[in-house]
């Protein structure tokens, strides 16, 4: 059976997708769950390009990552110099990985147009910057950077490329499509032509720029490449990267290739679902495979065919990468969903009772409200424990006020007024009204301080509960200003993180109802721990 290892470069080649950035902590969650999915190879950064790179890779270290490796990207040393004194490749070597991946021209175009050198050179450099690392220890990849499009106009010379790279020791070579305009064919002929002149495996990064990405990856598979480069959704630079959320169940479930396990693919929805949210971005509905309609059925020709026989419109059994089908017109369905969601929660639902019919109804007008529990379990498990008659809120929300001042002092320079924020809010805890007033570096930060300031006199375990990330998304873009806001926080404290999700028109309140829920699902959890 054909062996493929699955390479992501969500981290780098992903983030490099306009709008996108990840902070150190967003990038060590992502690893985690890529982990979970059974990637063989995270590309987590350029240590030798920026700072943050270099702070991640020295917390990575304290990561211990069951079924993937690590790989820094770097970049040949500069024409004329030395390997050993090049900055960006010790900056590999410091990155404390096994795996190495170096960027190379092998495009006699690119050679002496942009990087302006010669076409020997360019072959010394790939040679000495292999060598290097490999004699530092390292397992060497080599990304063949505009492969493709060299080849075209001259396969002997991007052929010695990637022959250089072999003589000088590397384990892989890449082929890249870095302009993401090849054809499937041209793919094929040209892995074919590489196939014949090396036995060292060789990858694939494809670009979607004539939206072939994931088409030319499959391609370059059946024509016998190794590795599998790709992103999480496809995000990447310009259109994007070849989507490894469309090629892993293509490749597993359509052509045999067990490249993870299958409780491994049941994961592939969830791990799309959270990139993008780490991203803040909204999860494309639309997504093959993982999108949330990507197995909904709605014309009533298609609802009652797969009632009858679910494959009848289905391509895969959508459990297989952790998706469900949705009928959507049917409350039925829905109902079942939240009794589903209520018993993975631990609360048990009965299908048939008042209960679950009334959360049901409760839920699709908080989500009208622009509300979404897809990402926000934290909230939807206390939906459910409010819907029990017999639930006691460990605190209750009556009022609260925020101020927000400009003040220009006397003293400060113009542009440089200092903003105040102070937060009043009215607590009920039992039969006593708890009044505190604090002030914050923001709105938010002051509601936030002042809450607990209120709360930790009844609590003060609560102290340990901490923000760990606060994310806003306008809704219905555009009304403007008017428009709904939701905001999404994650908290944690020091064991579990979860989130909770708020919504109004206003900004201010919808951060406030997901703070509070934020506090009181710990403070539930605490009470039925203990
Ligand atoms: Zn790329």
């Amino acid at each position: 059976m054909t062996e493929v290892q699955l390479y992501d470069t969500t981290l780098r080649d992903g983030a490099q997708r306009e709008g996108m950035s990840f902070s150190v902590v967003d990038k060590l969650h992502i690893i985690q769950k890529l982990d979970e999915l059974g990637i063989h190879f995270i590309e987590a950064g350029w240590p030798g390009s920026n700072p943050k790179d270099v702070e991640f890779f020295d917390k990575a270290r304290s990561l211990t990552l069951t079924n993937s490796v690590l790989v820094a990207l770097g970049i040949t040393r500069y024409p004329g110099t030395k390997a050993e004194n090049d900055a960006n490749l010790l900056a590999i070597v410091n990155a404390g990985v096994k795996v190495a991946i170096i960027i190379a021209k092998s495009s006699e175009l690119q050679v002496t147009q942009v990087l302006e050198t010669t076409l020997d050179e360019n072959h010394r450099m790939i040679a000495d910057s292999i060598g290097y690392l490999k004699a530092k220890g390292l397992t060497v990849f080599l990304d063949a950077e505009h492969f493709f499009d060299g080849f075209k106009a001259n396969p002997d010379y991007s052929l010695r490329c990637l022959k250089v790279a072999e003589e000088a020791g590397a384990s892989c070579l890449i082929l890249c499509d870095t302009n993401g305009g090849a054809l499937s064919d041209e793919i094929v002929a040209a892995v074919k032509a590489v196939k014949g002149l090396t036995t060292v495996p060789l990858g694939i990064h494809a670009h979607n720029d004539g939206e072939l990405a994931v088409a030319n990856t499959l391609a370059a598979v059946q024509a016998g490449v190794s590795q599998v480069q790709g992103t999480i959704n496809g995000y990447g630079e310009r259109c994007g990267n070849a989507n490894l959320c469309s090629i892993i169940p293509t490749l597993k479930l359509k052509m045999g290739i067990d490249c993870v396990t299958d409780e491994q693919l049941a994961k592939l929805t969830e791990v799309s679902h959270y990139v993008s949210e780490v991203a803040n971005l909204v999860p494309d509905a639309f997504s093959p495979y993982v999108g949330a309609s990507a197995f909904s059925h709605k014309g009533g020709l298609h609802v009652s065919g797969v009632t009858k026989l679910m494959e009848s419109y289905q391509h895969i059994d959508p459990a297989q990468v952790g998706n469900q089908p949705r009928v959507v017109v049917s409350e039925l369905s829905g109902k079942a969903s939240i009794v589903y969601k209520a018993k993975e929660l631990g609360v048990d639902l009965p299908p048939s009772g008042n209960e679950a019919q009334k959360l049901l109804e409760q839920v699709k007008l908080l989500e009208s409200r622009g509300f979404q529990y897809e990402n926000a379990e934290a909230s939807f498990e206390l939906l459910i424990h409010r819907a029990k008659p017999d639930y006691q809120p460990p605190f209750e929300l009556v009022d609260f006020m925020v101020v927000v001042e400009k003040r220009r002092r006397p003293s400060t320079r113009k542009g440089m007024e200092e903003m105040l924020s102070e937060a009043v809010v009215k607590v009920k805890v039992g039969k006593e009204i708890m009044h505190t007033a604090a002030e914050g570096n923001g709105p938010v930060n002051a509601l936030d301080e002042a809450l607990r300031k209120a709360l930790l006199q009844f609590y003060p375990s609560l102290a340990q509960v901490k923000l760990v990330d606060y994310k806003v998304r306008i809704l219905e873009e555009s009304v403007g200003t008017e428009s709904q806001v939701r905001v999404l926080i994650e908290s944690g404290d020091g064991v579990d993180e979860w989130r909770t999700v708020g919504s109004s028109t206003n900004i201010i309140e919808a951060s406030w109802l997901a703070l509070a829920d934020s506090l009181e699902y710990w403070l539930m959890k605490q009470k039925s721990i203990g």
